[in-house]
């Protein structure tokens, strides 16, 4: 098994993704989180919103909703440039994308190394929906990014809250795209969820590119903060032809994943595009300056990042697997166990420390197997520490505590426990 084989398959074995609706078949481009995976999803979003809201003076939130007048994707120019180029093979009817010349190759190869193509067209990856009750239904579409969103409630959040240029709006939500080829497991889906801010600064050349400067070396010393290795991180700036139709200027951050350096997360100069399009400015309190505001944003798949995660995260070692996440967005904090599970008396105290634990973390209980299995099934699934009732915690009312990483334990009293993780996931 390569390594993806081995990654996908512990995610289904494991509760992590499971193909969307598999007792039918699947749907190509769905997936669905399990127990596990929706703890790490989760955890990777509200570490984000900690970091990219709450802990900054100059950002709000907001979550607008999925649908919207599809005027506003008229606006925004998505019904007519939120296009991928497409290609048929005249051959089996296969359709790719253009613009992957390594997919194409690889295509030609099942036909002997020569395939005979179509005339290249624009595919539109928005997705429509119909509503309403009477024909003909109305048409709309799921949205295709997220940031529209914000743009159309630019207005409604500077006259509701006490922002002031430059600040950002911070979004996350799930987006639709019609792929032409999804695939690499979640890399590429049909549903994807993403995380974005919105940074609203005054028209001006030198501020907008240090703004731009500084939100990409935020973003990435956040996936690396996080503990991706930064051997695996790399920006990727866009040539002009390859920007999106809102794009300035753009810069991809990427991750050196198992099939390639792929995307992880954009930072776009938008300009003046979107507030433009929709007719929206900018009245500073202060002076009484109007104009229209440029734009800088980030913008990070949940699906992807999650996935990256879980790949940096993944190794081998001699007799177990392990999942090296950040205890921050390990699903399980914690987990308890007696030391053995047929002692009633090891089995009553370990589920008190469980119960205890409980109130303040995510916790795992497990009385299956050998303790040696248990260790080996939590390091499989990322858990940070193990806490272990033996013998002596019954006299003394202290627990083993194990660590992932390095398998050494500590001694810890039962009263100081709570504190003993707050204090390392600070
Ligand atoms: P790609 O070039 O891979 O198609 P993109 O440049 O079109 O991506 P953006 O429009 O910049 O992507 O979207 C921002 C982020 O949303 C991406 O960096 C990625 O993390 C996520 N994303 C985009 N499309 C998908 C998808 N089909 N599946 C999962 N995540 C996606």
């Amino acid at each position: 098994m390569d390594v993806m084989e081995k990654i996908v398959s512990l995610c289904k074995r494991r509760g992590f993704i499971y193909p969307g609706s598999e007792i039918y078949g699947g749907l190509t481009g769905f997936w669905d989180y399990g127990p596990l995976g929706v703890e790490l999803k989760n955890n990777i979003k509200r570490q984000w919103w900690k970091d990219m809201v709450y802990s900054r003076d100059d950002v709000v939130g907001i979550d607008a909703a999925i649908i919207m007048n599809p005027e506003v994707w008229k606006a925004s120019g998505h019904l007519e440039a939120f296009t991928d180029p497409l290609v048929e093979c005249k051959a089996c009817h296969k359709r790719f994308r253009a613009d992957q010349p390594e997919v194409l190759k690889k295509h030609e190869t099942e036909h002997h190394g020569k395939a005979d193509w179509t005339k290249q067209v624009t595919f539109n990856l928005m997705t429509e929906v119909f509503l309403g009750v009477t024909e003909p239904k109305q048409k709309a579409y799921l949205r295709g990014e997220i940031t529209q969103g914000v743009f159309v409630n630019f207005q409604n959040v500077i006259n509701s809250s006490r922002v002031k240029i430059p600040f950002g709006i911070a979004q996350i939500g799930k987006a639709f795209r019609n792929e032409i080829t999804p695939g690499n497991f979640t890399f590429r889906s049909r549903e994807f969820e993403q995380m974005e801010l919105e940074y609203f600064v005054k028209p001006s050349d030198d501020d907008s590119l240090a703004t731009f400067e500084s939100l990409k070396e935020m973003r990435i010393n956040w996936y690396s903060g996080l503990g991706i290795s930064t051997k695996n991180l790399r920006f990727r700036d866009h040539e002009p032809e390859e920007r999106a139709h809102y794009a300035r200027q753009a810069t991809d951050i990427e991750y050196n994943s198992p099939f390639g350096w792929k995307e992880f997360e954009g930072i776009h100069h938008r300009g003046d595009w979107d507030l433009s399009r929709h007719k929206l400015s900018y009245k500073d309190p202060e002076s009484g300056e109007n104009y229209t505001p440029w734009v800088i944003e980030t913008s990070g798949g949940v699906d992807r990042a999650t996935l990256f995660f879980i790949i940096d995260s993944f190794r081998e070692e001699e007799k177990r697997v392990v999942l090296k996440l950040d205890s921050k967005i390990a699903p399980y904090k914690v987990a308890v166990f007696p030391l053995l599970a047929n002692k009633d008396k090891l089995v009553d105290k370990a589920r008190g420390i469980y119960e205890l634990l409980k109130r303040d973390f995510v916790v795992a209980w497990d009385t299956r197997g050998n303790i040696g299995k248990r260790y080996f099934a939590q390091d499989e699934i990322g858990t940070p520490w193990c806490v272990t009732a033996d013998f002596e915690t019954l006299d003394k009312d202290s627990v083993t505590v194990r660590d992932r990483d390095t398998a050494t334990q500590e001694r810890v009293s039962i009263d100081k426990l709570s504190d003993y993780f707050h204090n390392k996931l600070v």
